[in-house]
């Protein structure tokens, strides 16, 4: 299944408006949709300017435990989430299962603030059978060798697109290896230092909001009782 999602970021006034564009071809049937959402407001002078893939941040909750797995956990947070309307159904947008716009109760997770209303974009269950990386694109890394902390970007990068065609829900990230340029170590992704902070995982299954807030501990304590695992929470900023 081919798929793309495009937009033009336009900022007014003291808000951000997003108008994005895409289309999908799953099966024989080739859908065109478009959506709109006001972000949050800032203060800024009115700009305008296409922006590619249109998201600011991605925050992935990793779950900690090796349990529950993979069919299992999805089945949970699944049911969790559409059951406490956090997310709702979106088969127009992108047509793609694990994939969800917000719920009715879509402000519940997260933190109130004066400035502005929290809550999310959209919600990426992960549901392909293989271990995968997190983040899902390594912009926002400054990777760099355990050993003699070079820079890695360039090999690590190689993994995420190794050709034209591969999208990376495709690439198994179980054995995949980082050859540091400079001392010829070998490393997995997720043994890499992370110049900024945030860090590079391996994992089988995740949940990443797009644009959220912050979560509430007890939010989060709800749901982690809800998947059978404590999760890690790890947000990538793209500005
Ligand atoms: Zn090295």
């Amino acid at each position: 299944m081919a798929s793309a999602l495009q937009g033009w970021r336009v900022e007014w006034c003291e808000f951000i408006f997003d108008l994005r564009f895409g289309f999908s071809n799953g099966g024989n049937e080739e859908r065109i949709y478009w959506e709109s959402q006001i972000s949050q407001p800032i203060e800024r002078k009115p700009a305008c300017w296409y922006d590619g893939r249109v998201s600011y941040t991605y925050t992935y909750l990793v779950p900690l435990n090796p349990e529950p797995k993979r069919t299992e956990y999805i089945r949970r947070v699944t049911d969790f989430l559409l059951r406490k309307q956090i997310v709702g159904e979106l088969e127009s947008v992108l047509g793609q299962k694990g994939f969800f716009g917000v719920g009715d109760s879509a402000l519940e997770p997260f933190n109130a603030r004066e400035d502005w209303e929290p809550g999310f974009h959209s919600c990426v269950i992960f549901i392909y059978p293989r271990i995968t990386i997190v983040p899902e694109d390594p912009t926002p890394l400054e990777p760099r060798c355990p050993d003699c902390l070079a820079d890695v970007s360039q090999p690590l990068n190689k993994l995420y697109c190794p050709d034209e065609e591969t999208q990376l829900e495709q690439i198994d990230f179980g054995g995949a290896k980082v050859t540091c340029p400079e001392c010829r170590g070998s490393f997995r992704p997720d043994e890499l230092r992370d110049e900024r902070g945030e860090g590079i995982f391996l994992t089988d299954r995740y949940v990443c909001f797009t644009d959220a807030g912050d979560f509430r501990p007890e939010w989060l304590a709800e749901f982690s009782e809800a998947a059978g695992t404590p999760h890690r929470v790890v947000s990538y900023y793209y500005t």
